[in-house]
């Protein structure tokens, strides 16, 4: 029997799922004929030994591996010490990893940074549940930078790593496998979380969202999303979103006004998440 925690979305494509109780995001691994591309570190060596572990029936151990990191959040750079391969960044990412690698992770330290601005509540409560004791914490730096984009061509597989940017980080990238129609979008189009309440800028996202709609893909894995989303699906999202990230730009900061008549825009009665991505983008309008 199979207890590998790791699921297979394609023939070449598999991936781990995330874990909300400690911001664990969603790991992947594309493997080809002679190489296997890790996406993303895991918040803590722990998490990134469920990876490493799941790999190992399904990667050869002759593999050449490689790690590409899709931003520089800790939940998704804090494993890389479990990692005995090349890793790969963008600039940005490498740069403010170097950045982080110089801090104090302790408690006390954490908890200043909360109170001066420079971190953020969640991060600082989720990293404290993930690794208790981080008096071994170290980051190990990608060896590898890059401006746009990478491939890699893993044998009968590839993958292209391209910089796209957006609210949640300048410096996101999504890595796609267009021989299995797979796109791994991690971050990129959740809202900014570090500067105030969540926010969507329509310059930032409309742009973002063209660009993943228009890969050849069947199947989307978001950052922290239990499941793969279908094309349709993110198509539908996405539809919405710039529905009302439009209607919020033509209204302006009119909160009772938007909400009014959004029901007639997306022909549907507003829910919960319309009315987040309402307040996400006229906490956007606000910054500008
Ligand atoms: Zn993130």
């Amino acid at each position: 029997m199979n207890h590998s925690p790791l699921n297979q979305i394609s023939e070449h494509v598999y991936w781990l799922g995330p874990d909300a109780t400690t911001d664990r995001p969603v790991l992947g691994a594309v493997v080809g004929s002679h190489a296997t591309l890790i996406v993303d570190a895991g918040n803590s060596p722990a998490h990134a030994k469920l990876l490493l572990d799941g790999l190992a029936e399904v990667s050869p151990a002759h593999h050449q591996r490689y790690l590409v990191l899709t931003h520089w959040h800790w939940d998704h750079v804090f494993g890389t010490t479990a990692f005995e391969m090349p890793i790969f960044a963008y600039k940005e990412t490498q740069q403010v990893m170097t950045e982080m690698a110089g801090l104090d992770w302790s408690d006390a330290a954490l908890d200043r940074r909360v109170e001066e601005g420079t971190e953020i509540e969640f991060c600082r409560d989720m990293l404290k549940a993930e690794w208790p004791d981080r008096s071994n914490l170290r980051l190990k730096l990608p060896d590898v930078s890059f401006t746009t984009g990478l491939a890699f061509d893993l044998g009968g597989v590839t993958c292209r790593v391209t910089h796209v940017g957006g609210d949640h980080a300048s410096d996101a990238c999504v890595v796609v496998i267009p021989e299995d129609k797979i796109v791994f979008l991690s971050d990129c189009l959740y809202e900014d979380l570090h500067h105030g309440p969540l926010s969507y800028t329509p310059a930032k996202l409309f742009p973002l969202i063209e660009t993943v709609v228009g890969y050849d893909a069947d199947y989307y894995l978001w950052g922290h999303d239990p499941e793969p989303m279908s094309k349709a699906a993110l198509l539908d999202f996405t539809g919405a979103l710039k529905s009302i990230g439009e209607h919020v730009e033509r209204v302006g900061d009119r909160r009772d006004d938007i909400l009014e008549a959004l029901p007639g825009i997306i022909g549907q009665p507003l829910d919960e998440d319309h009315i987040e991505l309402v307040d996400a983008f006229l906490a956007g309008l606000r910054k500008l």
